[in-house]
Formats: C-alpha cells, structure tokens, sequence
C-alpha cells in the first residue's frame, strides 16, 4: 500500500516525478502548488500536450496536492529512501491501463484521487470493499479501479450495490457513478436507496451533462444552460441531488468541487465509515461539452469558476434547500448532514427479530 502522503517531508528523500507522455495538459497541477514550484514546460509530449515541469525544486514543500489534484496520474511524489515511485493511486488504479479515456481537464480522474486517498486514512479492509459504477463516463471508473469492481448496466448501479450490501452485510459497497446515470434513469433507486438507508456510499460525480454520448441535458442542468437537447438553454427545473438525499433520510450528506480535494477528500472518508447511505455529490468539469458550450471555458478554467463561485454551507444559516444551483451562479459546497438513523440492514433485523424471536437467524450468522 502507498505510503500516506500529506506529512512534512524530508526534501532530501523525496523527489516529484511526472510521467511527461501520461499528461494531457490541463495544468491543473501548475495552479495548485502554493508555492509555483511547478511550470508548464515549453515541450511537447507526442500526443501533443504540454507537460509540467520542476521548475523550482527547492521551493517544494511536498504537500502532494499536485498528485492529487492531477486527473491522469502523472504526477506524484517518490520517495528516494525507498527508491520506489509511488503514486497515492498506484496501487489501486490498474495504471496498465492509462491514459484512461477521459479528456484533457476532465475532473473524474482527480474523484478517484480523491477516493483512493480518502480510502487510504480509513481502516475499511480493501479485499472486501466492492465499486459499482453505471455507465458513462464516471461509469469507468470501476474498470480502472483494481478493488471488486462492477460496471453494471445504465442506472442500475445503486439497485446493484443494494443487492450486494444485502447480501455482504460485512463488506463495503460504494458506487461511483453520474448525474445523468444516477439522478435520470437511476433516480428511482436513488430516492428509495436513501429512504431506506441502504449500507452503501454514493459518491456522484455531476458534471451536468451526459458526456459519452455527446451532451444532453441532465436532471441536474441548472436551468439556462446549454446542451445539446436544449440549444436555447434548459428549462426545466433540475434536481437539488443534497436536498433530495437529506429529505429522503441519508445518514450523509455532502457536496465539494473537483477545486476543493481536501475537502473532498475528507468528506469521502466521513462517507466510507457511515453505516447507512451516505451520498457525497462532487461537482466535476466536463469541459468537452459542459464547460465550452456554456462559455465557461476549459477544465482549468471551470476549476477556477469552482473557487471564485463556491460558498461555505453554514448550518445555522442555510438548509440543504438553499443548495439549489443556478446558472453560472453559486454553488454552495460543504457536509450538509451526519445523522444516525438504523440502517436498512439493521431496520430490518430489528423488525425480523421482534416478530420471530430466535426462529430469525440473521445475516451473516454471528461467530
Ligand atoms: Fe470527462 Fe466530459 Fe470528456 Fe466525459 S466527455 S471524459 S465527462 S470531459
């Protein structure tokens, strides 16, 4: 397992390292290092992207965030002690299989980042944690993660990961999938998995649109924005994806951007140890056919639209209501809810047991 990152570090034992020919140029890593340790390099790789570059080693305080906010895995930091390169993600994302399909800027690769890292500071045992993924293109991620993954058929990943938490009480099941996959064809399962308190992690990656299949409208489109099915802008109203969750029960509720991986990274983790439905929504660039279309401009730019747009949720304030998202408006971010409430699991051995009393043998048997 990867060494955990994030703790000061001797600079005469660690090293960046950037695989120059996994870069797809979104100089996410560039504008995240507080102390501009790295550039943009003037080459080019041989796919035609300008890759970073260490242009000032000494500044580096190895806080990772390079690593981490990088949504190909082209760069982290390697510890020369070990003389070993290691990526947070290396041994969970089946790096034999990069460069995944996603475009330069597109947010998902730093989710599953995120995720890793997040699963990492828990003890959550890896060979019993199962991902369900749906389709699109946050459906991926399951194929490029190298837990028991499953790439089930379009918005059935929740009804799916049901099936597996019911039937695995002891193992963890988290589903990382869309917007469009999770809150349209997937809706129904996504209201009754968080009414029932369904022993699962939702993460849902909305990036407001379907990307693979060429940038429809999504549930979640703000209204006014473009797509390809609403040229003149959508206007319908979209789904509020925490609002929905808290009114139907979830134990956990947050919402973060693809800017915030700190944060996101913890929340995530918060997630993995709740024993009901805990649903982490991430806001993700698909600048391919969200961010262009909408004049927002490229992946990098649409992080920078997350800085300059997101608003702290403050609980005496605010309810998950007023997380409602506008076009090019504010969104606001933060841990919405952390409550208690039984789990499917447990609902249903309490309910079994009253009535059967030692006739209910429960699931998996004790001992
Ligand atoms: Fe990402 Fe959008 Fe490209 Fe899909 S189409 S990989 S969501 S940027």
């Amino acid at each position: 397992m990867a060494e955990k990152k994030g703790k000061k570090k001797d600079p005469k034992e660690w090293r960046i390292d950037i695989d120059a020919e996994r870069c797809k140029g979104c100089g996410f890593c560039v504008e995240f290092c507080p102390k501009n340790t790295l550039a943009m390099s003037d080459d080019f790789n041989s796919k035609g992207y300008h890759p970073p570059m260490v242009a000032d080693p000494e500044s580096c305080t190895f806080c990772d965030m390079c690593e981490m906010v990088c949504p190909e895995f082209a760069i982290w930091l390697s510890s020369d002690e070990n003389k070993k390169q290691e990526h947070i993600a290396d041994d969970l994302v089946r790096m034999d299989r990069m460069p995944h399909i996603w475009c330069p800027g597109c947010g998902i690769g730093t989710v599953v980042n995120t995720f890793i890292a997040a699963l990492h500071d828990t003890d959550i045992d890896l060979n019993t944690t199962q991902i369900v993924s749906g389709i699109g293109c946050t459906g991926r991620v399951a194929g490029y993660v190298d837990l028991d993954s499953y790439h089930t058929t379009h918005g059935r990943a929740i009804p799916f990961a049901t099936g597996l938490a019911l039937g695995n009480p002891d193992q963890k099941v988290v589903v990382i999938s869309g917007d469009g996959d999770l809150t349209a064809i997937g809706g129904n399962h996504f209201f009754h998995a968080a009414r029932r308190n369904v022993n699962m992690t939702v993460i849902c990656v909305n990036n407001f649109t379907y990307g693979m299949t060429g940038g429809q409208v999504t549930p979640t489109a703000p209204q006014g924005s473009i797509a390809i099915t609403t040229p003149y802008g959508a206007f319908d109203q979209p789904f509020n994806i925490p609002f929905i969750a808290d009114s139907c029960g979830a134990d956990y509720v947050a919402r973060w951007t693809t800017f915030h991986v700190r944060h996101l990274q913890n929340a995530i983790k918060a997630a993995l140890q709740v024993k009901g439905f805990s649903l982490v929504e991430v806001i993700s660039p698909c600048p391919t056919l969200y961010g262009r279309r909408n004049k927002i401009g490229d992946g990098l730019d649409m992080m920078k639209f997350y800085k300059e747009k997101s608003v702290r949720f403050k609980k005496d304030q605010h309810t998950t209501a007023d997380a409602a998202i506008g076009f090019q408006d504010q969104i606001m971010v933060g841990n919405f809810v952390n409550r208690e409430r039984p789990s499917l699991i447990e609902a249903m051995d309490t309910s079994l047991k009253n009535k059967l009393g030692d006739k209910y043998v429960q699931w998996p048997v004790p001992g």
